[in-house]
């Protein structure tokens, strides 16, 4: 779908995937005014096809259309496109257990000038590319690495928006991560460089020994991730006293070595809850619990899982059902 200033969202359409022509010019290119989406659809039990919650995807690409000065896609268009694109490639959702069609809807700045100022013209477009399991024989923790060089993101900055130029501010701290042996880098707060505030690509929750569960608030420099504010849901279904507050890395190592803190775990759409086993950083590394998956990681997980796929109840209307 295109947009011009004066003319609005124009030429909706479907076609095979390929290469998009480009002047040198393009103001993306550049300025990296460009913003996307994550979102999963499901085969379920009956052979129909669900969305998980795509109506709060629509709402966080609008704020972050917000935040890089961009014309937001109105949230109907943006949930028609998705339903289009799913009607039409109905035969690449997964029937697999554990699959599903990835769905990357973006925006660009693609008017064609140089010079610091927002485009008056934009492209918007939904890739859909079928996954298998994020796991390659079963859950297993991951490892993280605290990145004390870098930052992500900085108050007042772009952290709570999804954009491209935040990932690309995190390329370098993923790759120390990944050269020290982990699979995800931990970002700390770009202040102080003490409180915890989220993965590389996921948001992070901390289990105590009295059955609370914690994770670090929306400061405005982390993401406001659709699957850690379904977490906070599920886990206060379960009983259990959920918090959003600060949480330093010290106190994180602390609370692992007197045993007060049990699972960690982090989550994000690509592999809904995953348990952190080690954490590492320039001067070492401390598990957390015995290393091994948590059980109410475990529990709150699999209850994730099966409302995504539409076997069990889906009591908060999460499931968009599409065909
Ligand atoms: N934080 C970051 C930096 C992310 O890239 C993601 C993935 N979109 C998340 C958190 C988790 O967000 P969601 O649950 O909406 O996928």
């Amino acid at each position: 779908v295109r947009y011009a200033e004066g003319k609005g969202w124009y030429d909706a359409r479907v076609e095979p995937r390929g290469p998009i022509a480009m002047d040198p010019a393009t103001a993306v290119l550049h300025y990296a005014q460009e913003i996307f989406e994550g979102l999963k659809a499901y085969r379920t039990a009956d052979g129909g096809v669900s969305m998980f919650r795509p109506e709060a995807n629509a709402a966080r690409f609008r704020s972050s259309a917000q935040r890089l000065a961009m014309a937001p896609v109105p949230e109907r268009l943006f949930i028609d496109s998705l339903e289009a694109l799913i009607r039409v490639d109905r035969d690449w959702v997964p029937t697999d257990p554990e699959g599903s069609l990835y769905l990357r809807p973006f925006q660009y700045a693609s008017e064609v000038f140089l010079g610091v100022k927002p485009s008056s013209e934009y492209l918007f477009l939904i890739i859909a590319s079928p996954v298998g399991s994020y796991f390659k024989g079963g859950v297993q923790p991951v490892k993280v690495w605290v990145s004390r060089d870098y930052t992500r993101a900085a108050p007042g900055g772009t952290g709570a928006a999804k954009c491209g130029g935040n990932y690309a501010a995190s390329l370098v701290a993923q790759a120390e991560a990944m050269e020290h042996g982990c699979d995800q880098v931990v970002f700390l707060d770009a202040v102080e460089r003490k409180y915890v505030e989220e993965l590389g690509g996921m948001n992070v929750f901390y289990v105590f020994d009295d059955g609370s569960i914690t994770t670090p608030p929306l400061t405005g420099s982390i993401l406001p991730g659709i699957t850690r504010e379904s977490v906070l849901r599920l886990a206060a279904d379960r009983g259990h006293a959920v918090r959003e507050e600060q949480y330093s890395y010290e106190q994180w190592r602390a609370d692992a070595a007197s045993g007060r803190l049990r699972e960690a775990f982090a989550c994000g759409t690509a592999a809904v809850v995953t348990p952190i086993g080690t954490v590492r950083d320039g001067d070492g590394e401390f598990t957390v619990g015995s290393g091994e998956a948590g059980e109410a990681t475990m529990a709150l997980r699999e209850q994730l899982v099966a409302i995504q796929r539409g076997t069990a109840p889906d009591p908060h209307g999460w499931v968009h059902r599409v065909l």
